[in-house]
């Protein structure tokens, strides 16, 4: 059996395991082959809901205009968005305030059209010092399942335009609802030519599920390299998000429709575990750094929520689109207990040496977990949707546990999910998950470890839209890889991308979104495969 050893890296290692699997030295361990509304409010400007031409504004007394970070929407509910912006004239300035000391007025408007002739509510909100003049507008009195655009002014500056939209009215029957799913966008190693994928596919939605920044140190020998040190305090996080968002892509992906948003582990470090810092900073002090970094994320994303007071912040929420989908949106990050078995993130992990289910470990926290499952069990929509970080699917080899940072370091908590989704018949459940820069999709089991049990809920995976892939991880031939070796459906192993999904009352389908060369900003972006689930089985075919 192949086993972890000693003197050989993570990496090593598992080049040496994958090249024994494709070479069929390895079995798959059990593979029957199947291959086959949100909590509280946003700090919301005083909103008129009358139309007409604005006042005049006053003079911003800015000499360059402070929209140098573009503009998003998140969250809807079907009569109300949150609408984002940060102001910033100087967005990397040394001490994170984006080179503005003042607070702001800043005016907020939406119309119907993007001419804004006609206003359909607009209104004045604080841009503070103190939340790094971020703006989060949560506009009320919109029409259900409605597409709007809006658009900021700070006195003769104004925005550029972006696109939004409601949500359709509860329990109203939705024909098709689109959207993205996306994760992993480290900016040093690659383009954005997914983001202007999906800025140009006309969703109604985007799902990101974490790693919008990574948080280490500059590479001075990256595609584009990062300012700054590993991130540490607010001013070090502000300004990782600001230099992200110097990149027009992901500016016209961020425009282009709502997002809903929630995070993995490098918004704050590198598999961090609730106050558990992997990089061996003190409880004290990673709370004060966890708390900076979850401000930091308030302030960068359009979240229908009260910005952090402290390093406790719960994100986990729910969103709804009508008849056709309740959406649980999951942070596995803040709550889970230590990756078991010591946490050996620098090595596999071998299942005979490390007992993983002693170990017992918790992903999302009894709290969440609860309202999880109580959330499953009163769900109505025909499709329940987990917008969570970590994979679900068991990737097992043998004895090895590939990654314990996923739910498989997690197997209690992962039975006990899936039992519950079988014990009550929650039909319909579909995990969207990012982190492993690679896509696949599976059907996941109640016994996810094993493969052996009921077929419950099918997970689907999206690769990265830059950073850096498994196959590059472990210099292997992706293309020797049979995605049935972990008992999976599907997988593409190479390219950089996300997923494209189309859901109607009858079927779900999931495009595997590719970028060609990921080192190009103009790459041309296709259609890799195409996966989908019909109603009421949870099984799935390569279409
Ligand atoms: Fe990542
Ligand atoms: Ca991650």
């Amino acid at each position: 059996m192949v086993r972890p050893v000693d003197g050989l890296d993570r990496r090593q290692f598992l080049t040496r395991l994958l090249a024994a699997a494709a070479a069929g030295g390895l079995a798959a361990c059990a593979s029957d082959g199947d291959s086959g509304s949100g909590a509280g409010n946003g700090s919301g400007g005083t909103g008129s809901t009358a139309g007409g031409p604005p006042e005049e504004l006053l003079a911003s007394g800015l000499a360059t205009s402070p929209f140098t970070l573009g503009v998003s929407s998140g969250d809807p509910l079907p009569d109300s968005v949150i609408l984002w912006t940060r102001l910033a004239v100087d967005p990397l300035a040394a001490d994170g305030a984006g080179g503005l000391t003042d607070d702001h007025s800043v005016r907020w408007e939406i119309s119907a059209d993007d001419t804004f002739e006609t206003l359909v509510a607009s209104g004045d909100v604080a841009a503070t010092a103190a939340l790094g003049h971020s703006v989060h507008v949560d506009v009320r009195g919109l029409q259900a399942g409605t597409r709007y655009h809006y658009r900021f002014r700070v006195g003769e500056h104004t925005s550029p335009v972006g696109r939004t939209g409601t949500a359709p009215a509860d329990g109203a029957a939705v024909d098709e609802l689109r959207f993205a799913l996306a994760s992993c966008q480290n900016v040093e190693v690659a383009y954005y030519a997914a983001h202007r994928s999906i800025a140009e596919s006309d969703l109604d939605l985007v799902l990101f599920v974490g790693d919008y920044i990574y948080e280490g140190a500059g590479d001075p020998d990256a595609l584009r390299t990062v300012p700054g040190g590993k991130c540490i305090t607010l001013a070090d996080y502000r300004n990782r998000y600001a230099f992200y968002h110097q990149d027009d892509d992901l500016l016209a992906a961020r425009a282009s429709c709502p997002w809903i948003v929630t995070w993995d582990d490098h918004e704050v470090e590198n598999n961090y575990a609730d106050l558990d810092s992997q990089a061996g900073a003190s409880a004290d002090d990673f709370a004060e750094q966890r708390f900076a970094a979850y401000q930091a994320y308030y302030e960068h994303q359009p979240i229908r929520l009260d910005p952090p007071e402290s390093a406790d912040w719960p994100i986990h929420r729910s969103a709804r689109w009508g008849q056709l989908v309740d959406f649980f949106v999951l942070d596995g990050r803040q709550y889970r207990d230590d990756q078991p078995c010591g946490s050996p993130l620098d090595a596999v992990v071998s299942r005979t040496e490390c007992d993983i289910e002693a170990a017992g470990a918790d992903m999302l926290g009894a709290e969440q977990e609860q309202w999880l499952t109580d959330g499953l069990r009163a769900a109505t929509a025909t499709w329940k949707v987990l917008a969570q970080q970590t994979v679900m699917s068991a990737l097992i080899l043998g004895d090895i546990v590939l990654n314990v940072d996923q739910w498989d370091g997690y197997p209690q908590a992962r039975r006990r999910l899936l039992e519950h989704i079988a014990a009550n018949d929650i039909g319909d459940v579909v995990v969207l998950t990012g982190d492993i820069h690679t896509a696949g999709c599976g059907v996941l089991r109640t016994d996810g470890a094993e493969s052996v049990a009921e077929p419950v809920a099918v997970e689907f995976v999206c690769t990265s839209i830059s950073s850096n892939g498994l196959a590059t991880a472990v210099g292997l031939d992706p293309n020797t890889l049979d995605p049935a070796i972990f008992g999976l459906t599907y997988a593409e192993l190479i390219h950089r991308g996300y997923c494209r999904c189309t859901i109607t009352p009858e079927r779900w389908s999931t495009e595997f979104l590719i970028v060609e060369d990921a080192t190009d900003p103009d790459s041309d972006v296709t259609v890799a495969a195409t996966v989908v689930a019909e109603q009421g089985t949870p099984a799935l075919t390569v279409v």
